[in-house]
C-alpha cells in the first residue's frame, strides 16, 4: 500500500469512528492519540476501511497482548462490523472465534 493510500484508508478510519474509539471502551480520541489497528495483521490481508479500526492507546495496547482475551477482542471486532455491515469481516473474525474455541482458549 503506497503512502497515499494508506493516509486516505487512515482519514476514512477515523472519520467513521467520529472521535471515539471503536474498541467500545467510549473514550473519545484524535487521529493524534490513538492507533489505527489492523484486526487480522497487515501481513496476511491489505489493509481496508473494513478491517481496521481506530483504537485508544489503552484499547491497542490490550487487544495487542491479548487482554483480557483474543476472544474479547474478536466479539469486539465482531459488534463493531455488525454496527458497520461489513460481513465478510464477520465470518472471518467468526472463523478465528472458533478456531480459538476448538483449543479451548475462549475461556
Ligand atoms: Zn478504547
Amino acid at each position: 500500500m503506497t503512502t497515499a493510500a494508506f493516509k486516505k484508508l487512515r482519514r476514512a478510519v477515523f472519520e467513521r469512528a467520529e472521535n471515539q474509539c471503536e474498541g467500545g471502551c467510549g473514550r473519545w480520541i484524535t487521529p493524534d492519540d490513538a492507533h489505527l489497528d489492523h484486526m487480522f495483521g497487515r501481513a496476511r490481508r491489505q489493509e481496508s476501511v473494513s478491517n481496521c479500526w481506530a483504537l485508544c492507546i489503552t484499547c491497542d495496547t490490550a487487544k495487542t497482548v491479548n487482554q483480557p482475551s483474543a476472544a474479547h477482542w474478536l466479539n469486539r471486532f465482531i459488534v463493531h462490523c455488525e454496527e458497520h455491515g461489513y460481513l465478510p469481516e464477520i465470518e472471518i473474525a467468526e472463523a478465528r472465534l472458533e478456531s480459538l474455541r476448538a483449543k479451548g482458549l475462549t475461556t
